[in-house]
């Protein structure tokens, strides 16, 4: 740390990313990203953007914006584009909140929000789970600010119906709501069927998980034509090319492969249902997870101790420490093969340290 830098940075905890080891080749189940390639049409796409990297790219990215908003059945200036949904949720607590307009989110939930929050000099309130892991909806009713729900929640994976959303949104109609849906395409319903029902509603998407595109940074934004203005002002006054040539092009590519997407989704389904059954099987109890991880506790071993015999057996998962959810882990949803593996070296693990 420079001697030059501000108290207010001094005190800020970073969002900790997954492990990306280099030094060996993991089993990576660790941050939710997809075990298939992206669709051929968008690595192609991708690199025939390439060649004309010497030119700034459409700051509106408006071919992309009108085939993401052709996809979700809403029109273009209900969306904007970013670089990885992370930057519209950014871009969001810069909008609609202050010193005097406080975030509401769940204890335990996507651990960026808080640094968000924070980054941003926002006041914040993290509203305990119940003790099954659900989120109790009505204890948001009162609290005037932001309210940022992840839905499906990570890392449990729980879905909360979109009628109970709608009840939530509807509740105060001067609250602006945020539904982060990074996993929604894994079983859950998207609330963006309520954008034209709500100007208080913003909901968030990425190509990150289901789109098997991570590494692209690609991530977007819907909500009424005056919302997607606000973000718009923060992006240009931010970085008017959030969205890079090739990552554009990508997602363009993405978009147009409907069938190769729906048939991954569908074969992450079925690979959860599977490594679900075989986890309850060695006795491990699991949520019902709607998203592209499986949030997991066994009786037998601590997670801690867990994750750390898997990593040694080179698979590597997400432990998080965190007093409430420390028997638990979140094992990402990988193709059979890799979920095979985990199964066979877990009941390795438990038959050692019986
Ligand atoms: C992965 C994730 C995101 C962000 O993903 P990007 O890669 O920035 O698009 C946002 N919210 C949740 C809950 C996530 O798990």
């Amino acid at each position: 740390m420079s001697r030059f830098l501000t108290e207010k940075t001094k005190k800020l905890k970073p969002y900790i990313p997954g492990e990306q080891p280099k030094e060996r080749k993991y089993i990576k189940l660790n941050t939710n990203e997809s075990p298939f390639p992206p669709s051929e049409k968008a690595v192609r796409y991708a690199s025939e953007a390439a060649e004309r990297l010497m030119l700034y790219p459409d700051p509106d990215s408006a071919e992309l914006t009108a085939k993401m908003a052709e996809e979700l059945g809403v029109l273009p200036k209900n969306v904007i584009m970013t670089n990885g949904s992370d930057e519209v949720l950014n871009f969001a607590f810069m909008s609609y909140c202050d010193e005097n307009t406080p975030a509401f989110f769940p204890d335990i939930t996507y651990g960026f929000y808080k640094v968000f929050a924070e980054i941003n000099n926002v006041p914040y309130e993290e509203i305990s789970l119940r003790d099954d892991f659900t989120i109790d909806l009505k204890a948001y009713d009162n609290k005037k600010g932001l309210v940022v729900i992840a839905n499906p929640n990570a890392p449990t994976g729980i879905f909360i119906p979109l009628q109970e959303l709608e009840r939530l949104i509807a509740s105060d109609r001067n609250r602006m709501v945020v539904i982060d849906e990074a996993y929604v395409d894994f079983g859950g319903e998207s609330a963006v069927s309520l954008i034209n029902k709500y100007d208080n509603l913003l909901v968030t998407g990425t190509f990150s998980k289901s789109r098997s595109m991570a590494g692209a940074r690609l991530g977007f934004g819907v909500g009424c034509p005056e919302i997607i203005e606000d973000l718009q002002k923060i992006k240009y006054s931010t970085n008017p090319y959030n969205v890079n040539r090739m990552t554009a092009a990508a997602g363009i590519g993405s978009l147009c492969d409907r069938e190769y997407f729906d048939k991954n989704c569908k074969t992450i389904v079925e690979n959860r249902a599977y490594a679900t059954e075989q986890l309850q099987r060695l006795g491990f109890k699991t949520t019902d997870s709607k998203a592209n991880f499986i949030f997991a506790a066994s009786d037998k071993i601590s997670g801690k101790n867990l994750y750390l015999k898997l990593k040694e057996k080179g698979i590597l998962v997400r432990y998080f420490g965190a007093e409430r959810i420390k028997d638990y882990l979140r094992i990402t949803v990988g193709s059979k093969e890799q979920m095979d593996a985990l199964i066979s070296q877990i009941a390795d693990i438990l038959e050692e340290t019986k």
